[in-house]
């Protein structure tokens, strides 16, 4: 596994990442017998603990000197939405307050803006 460094800091969280999405990608790209890999669209939640600039920078550091290399890894942040388990509005959480703005619940549901998912890989 490359190292993934920047400034001094080592970013075990992206890296990991980085490399689970390149093993993803190499297993769609020999499913469709593409040859070079164009780009990437990610969708990364706005709670996923992901930093689209480290995912980046190891993304670069991990693809350069291979097959892959030149690739761009586009990143798309979601929202973070809630569902209210009350009176079932949904609606965006905004600073991590996890309260309904209808019925000021606090039983609320996460429906989106969690985690990281391939939106489209792009071959040649
Ligand atoms: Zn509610």
């Amino acid at each position: 596994m490359a190292p993934c460094w920047k400034d001094g800091l080592f970013f075990m969280h992206e890296m990991s990442i980085a490399q689970s999405l390149l093993d993803i990608i190499k297993d769609e790209m020999r499913k469709h017998d593409a040859t070079a890999l164009r780009s990437v669209r990610l969708a990364i939640g706005q709670m996923s603990a992901i930093v689209p600039e480290s995912l980046s920078f190891c993304f670069e550091v991990m693809t350069s000197g291979t097959d892959l290399e030149g690739a761009q890894l586009n990143m798309d942040l979601i929202p973070l939405r809630g569902l209210c388990r009350e009176c079932g509005l949904e609606f965006e959480i905004e600073g991590y307050a996890f309260e309904c703005p209808h019925c000021n619940s606090h039983s609320i549901e996460t429906t989106a803006g969690q985690g990281l998912s391939i939106v489209e890989i792009e071959v040649d």
